[in-house]
Parts: C-alpha cells; sequence; structure tokens
C-alpha cells in the first residue's frame, strides 16, 4: 500500500517536471567532462536525479556525467558507453546514507542502475542512465 502510494508521488513529480527546466539543485557544469570541460547532459536525466534527491532526502556528490570520446574511461572502449551521449551519470554519498539511496533509486525510472558498492580505490558510486533499452530495466555490479 505504501508503495503503490510512493509510485502515485513519484509519477506525478514526473509528469510536473518539465524537461527544460533550470534544475534547482544541480548547477549543470557539474555534468561537464572531467577530461576537457565540454559536453552537458540529457535534461530528463538531471529531473530524475532531482526527483531521487527529493525522494530519498540523501545529499548526493555527482563524478562523473557527461565524457567527450576522448575521456580516458571512453577512449579505451570500442562502443562508446552512454556517458558520452550525456545520457548516464555516477555519484556517491556518505556510506550510512547507501541503503536509502538505494530502495529510492529503484522506483525512479532509469533504464540502467550499476552498483559499485566495494571499497576499492575506484571508490563506491551509483551508475544511473536512462539509454532506450526497448522497455527493459537493467541492473548491474561492477
Ligand atoms: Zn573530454
Amino acid at each position: 500500500m505504501v508503495y503503490l502510494f510512493e509510485l502515485i508521488i513519484i509519477y506525478f513529480f514526473i509528469y510536473l517536471i518539465p524537461y527544460t527546466m533550470q534544475s534547482e539543485i544541480f548547477n549543470t557544469d557539474l555534468f561537464k567532462c572531467r577530461h576537457c570541460g565540454e559536453g552537458s547532459i540529457d535534461q530528463l536525466l538531471i529531473a530524475r536525479l532531482e526527483l531521487l534527491v527529493e525522494l530519498s532526502e540523501v545529499h548526493i556528490i555527482i563524478t562523473s556525467g557527461y565524457r567527450c570520446p576522448d575521456h580516458p574511461m571512453e577512449a579505451k572502449k570500442y562502443v562508446k558507453g552512454a556517458h558520452t551521449k550525456g545520457l548516464a551519470c555516477d555519484f556517491q554519498c556518505s556510506p550510512e546514507d547507501e541503503y536509502k539511496l538505494l530502495k529510492t533509486v529503484l522506483l525512479i525510472p532509469f533504464t540502467g542502475i550499476g552498483l559499485h558498492l566495494k571499497d576499492t580505490p575506484k571508490g563506491r558510486f551509483f551508475h544511473v542512465d536512462i539509454v532506450d533499452r526497448s522497455g527493459r530495466r537493467v541492473v548491474w555490479t561492477y
């Protein structure tokens, strides 16, 4: 019952947030390529990230948004990833908020969710994207 109520609220917000609206939480500079400072991210992805922050009440730190094809992470890929299209974003939160963030991230209509929740030099992070997968939603771990 609570779950249904949450879903109704989420979809209400999704249709109310116009794609072109300026984000109140995220400055678009946060999503520029870390390698060259260029590029931009999809407004719909920002709207869904805002929803994630509002519903979870968790502070997130964007670690990677848009990546140009020359970004070291993309340059080694034969097929360039969703980050090069501005459709994906990686972020972190404090470890004590991860459970709350994970619970909420599944409620938002991202189409891809990747989880790197191991303590390695790469750090702990969440990946979300809005790549069109013909109606499929996928989740994976790193
Ligand atoms: Zn770049």
